[in-house]
């Protein structure tokens, strides 16, 4: 029988299962249990429509047996078993490895990786030299063996089995110096790994297990016991998924383990919500609010959704309609007995039950959230940075229709402090004479507390919501304002935090210099739709401020968004602090140097733009021009 080579990239992704450095190795066990459970779980589907091809509930099962002799583990189900094709298909190639992610070549990268994707079958080859697939399927006349002794390839051959299932046997891998493998053949060993990972499978996972019990003794033998050792078959797994047990017999090891198995993270959740609800539509939901995205989170692949049980049964492997497009980073398990087993996709979306849970499934996460936000900040701050872009993107998003329920969760970076603040933290610590939420946007925090105009409104005692996100304005945007409070950017019109004397000195003044402003409009060409003194720009001599809705950084982003282009122009007005020096060179220069008072107005709204973050738009003319003042 010819050896038939395997694709390329499960080629090198068996290479890595083969040499791992992986120290997890124990895992293969629960990926091979994991199969075989999935096997006999589309058994059973199969057989609601056909009974012949089922087995009694009872009779469902998995077996493993150890032959120490032999330094074999086998795992044997009797679920649906594999066709040749299936073989074929199944074995010789792996789901994930064709995503390219694969690069073979850093270690440390493609461990976590394994950890990321069930590596499945493969990872068997972590601990075995050789394996050998026995499996006969349902309406399959013949059984076939699959055998591998890894990158050389595979043989598959017809061979006898009566039963319809799969049996698995991994021949152990010889004890290195420091790796041990013979520990997998450990009664003991097994027994933990079951319960550790495969507690809740619902089938039973049997083994022969050897134990010592005492001998019976004859009616007043008081002398030591003997003791004598039987083989008793033991089922190991409790078969309750965790969901179905109490949250508070659930240790928080277990709620982890659990959730790094099944959704492929390495590191355990920042929060876990485990509740059974009452009412109209009864379930139990296990949520989880991961640390870190996954590696897809951000990629057009990435596909949100809970999985879908019906009363111990999964129905759905990704149930979208259980998630809002803004909490969809949220894993978890959804079970109720309220549901059909046969529902489909596209009834789902109609479903009275689904669209109950969605709500509330809803509401506990955001609570969650607010909860996390305020018992612990700085992991609040953690998640946010994995996943608070969606949030924000989910208060923007639809016209803002779901603003208020999402405006709690924002926090922002403000010049007060290192730590991130909400909203109402923001409002609640207003003086009274504030009477906006000032915020600044820029690529950094620390650029934008430089704003000039940032600058102006510190000085009056105020805090800014420092921004660096570009969706930040515009979710912002779509609040608009928070308690009555209005929503302020600090770069944009009037900033109303002058006294009534300030705002007098100031009208007056830019009507007494009107015809300077409108000179310097014309040697700048009409870029600027005003020009004028400001008495809020702290010790910074200019600044530029927008005029509409659009400020210069939206105009930016929007700029870069195709089909948006006709939106993103920011009418801009450039500001001369009055209280500066400049602004008396300016008055000089407008009436004695009508060319030097040119050049200093084309110089500084080239300056303003700059501190504005936006590019300079001739930086030849600019440089000539200040070596002109330099050499004058
Ligand atoms: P995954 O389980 O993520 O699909 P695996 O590599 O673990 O990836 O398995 C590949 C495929 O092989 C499975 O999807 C399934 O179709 C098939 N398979 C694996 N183990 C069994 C089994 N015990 N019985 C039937 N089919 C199996």
């Amino acid at each position: 029988m010819a050896i038939k080579q395997f694709k390329t990239e499960s080629k090198k992704m068996l290479d890595m299962m083969i040499n791992s450095v992986y120290t997890n190795k124990e895992i293969f066990l629960r990926e091979l249990i994991s199969n075989a459970s999935d096997a006999i779980d589309k058994r059973y589907f199969r057989s609601l429509t056909d009974s012949s091809l089922g087995l009694a509930r009872e009779e469902y099962g998995i077996t493993i047996a150890v032959d120490k002799d032999n330094r074999t583990i086998t795992v044997s189900d009797n679920g649906c078993g594999m066709t040749a094709e299936d073989l074929e298909n199944n074995l010789g190639t792996i789901a994930h490895s064709d995503s390219g992610e694969f690069k073979g070549e850093n270690k440390d990268e493609n461990i976590s990786i394994i950890g990321q994707f069930g590596v499945g079958f493969y990872s068997a080859f972590m601990v075995s030299s050789k394996i050998v697939v026995t499996t006969k399927a349902l309406l399959g006349d013949t059984a076939y063996k699959w055998e591998s002794e890894g990158v050389e390839g595979y043989t598959i051959t017809e061979c006898d089995k009566d039963t319809v299932g799969t049996e698995i046997v991994m021949y152990l891998k010889e004890d290195a110096e420091n790796e041990t493998y013979s520990e997998f053949m450990d009664a003991f060993r097994i027994q933990s790994l079951i319960r550790k990972y495969s507690d809740y499978i619902r089938y039973p996972i049997r083994m022969n297990v050897e134990t010592s019990v005492p001998k019976e003794k004859a009616e007043g033998d008081n002398s030591q016991p003997e003791y004598e050792t039987i083989v008793e078959n033991r089922t190991l797994n409790s078969m309750v998924p965790l969901w179905h047990r109490k949250a508070s017999d659930v240790t928080d090891e277990e709620y982890a383990e659990f959730y790094k198995g099944r959704f492929y993270d390495t590191a355990p959740p920042v929060r876990t919500i485990h509740a059974k609800m009452e009412g109209n539509v009864e379930y139990e939901m296990l949520l989880f609010i991961p640390q870190n995205a996954p590696y897809d989170y951000y990629s057009k692949d990435y596909e949100k959704g809970l999985q879908l049980y019906s009363d111990g049964v999964m129905i759905m492997e990704k149930c979208a309609d259980l998630l809002p497009d803004y909490f969809n980073f949220i894993r978890g398990v959804v079970d109720s007995s309220d549901l059909t087993l046969n529902i489909s996709r596209e009834t789902l979306q109609q479903n009275y039950q689904v669209k109950t849970i969605a709500k509330s499934i809803e509401k506990k996460i955001k609570n969650e959230l607010l909860k996390l936000q305020k018992e612990n900040r700085e992991k609040y701050e953690d998640f946010w940075k994995s996943f608070g872009a969606q949030i924000k993107f989910g208060v923007y998003n639809n016209y803002g229709i779901n603003k208020e329920a999402l405006q709690d969760l924002l926090v922002f970076r403000c010049t007060s402090g290192e730590r991130f603040i909400t909203l109402k933290e923001y409002v609640e610590a207003m003086p009274e004479s504030q009477k906006a939420v000032y915020y600044a946007f820029a690529e950094s925090a620390e650029l934008a507390m430089k704003l000039p105009r940032t600058q102006a409104v510190l000085e009056k005692g105020f805090d800014v919501f420092l921004l660096t996100d570009d969706i930040d304005e515009f979710a912002l945007g779509a609040i608009n304002m928070y308690s009555d409070k209005p929503f302020k950017n600090v770069t944009a019109g009037d900033l109303d935090i002058s006294t009534e004397d300030e705002k007098d000195a100031l009208k007056k003044a830019n009507e007494e210099y009107n015809e300077m402003f409108v000179a310097m409009q014309e040697t700048l060409e009409g870029k600027v739709k005003a020009v004028r003194f400001s008495g809020s720009l702290g010790d910074n001599p200019i600044s530029l401020s927008s005029e509409g809705y659009i400020s210069a950084e939206m105009a930016k982003i929007l700029s870069r968004m195709p089909g948006n282009e006709m939106f993103a122009h920011a009418d801009m007005a450039l500001e001369i602090n009055l209280n500066h020096k400049l602004s008396d060179t300016l008055k000089t220069l407008f009436a004695e140097n009508k060319e030097k008072f040119d050049l200093y107005t084309k110089i500084l709204y080239a300056q303003a733009r700059q501190i504005s973050g936006l590019e300079t738009e001739n930086p030849v003319d600019l440089t000539n021009m200040i070596c002109q003042l330099m050499t004058d």
